[in-house]
């Protein structure tokens, strides 16, 4: 566990928000990314952005890291099966 590594919920929210606005440089973007695939809370937060928005997608000119990608995609998944039930 490197939690104490990364950029933190509060820094990756904030960014969140302005890579949904406006275009991240690439290497904020990976700090968002590498926080989101180590944080449950902010990974369903993005998700939730990227629900509204596929501009989170668009905003990163690099695909997110395959590991992020399918726990996204699981969480989706998942809550896509909630709402249905
Ligand atoms: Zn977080």
């Amino acid at each position: 566990m490197d939690m104490n590594r990364d950029c933190g919920c509060e820094s990756a929210r904030q960014r969140m928000d302005i890579l949904i606005d406006r275009e991240l440089t690439e290497l904020e973007c990976s700090d968002v990314s590498a926080h989101c695939a180590s944080c449950e809370s902010c990974q369903a937060e993005i998700v939730v952005m990227e629900k509204l928005t596929d501009r989170f997608r668009a905003a990163c000119a690099e695909p997110a890291p395959e590991n992020l990608r399918i726990s996204i995609l699981n969480s989706i998944k998942s809550q896509d099966g909630i709402l249905d039930s």
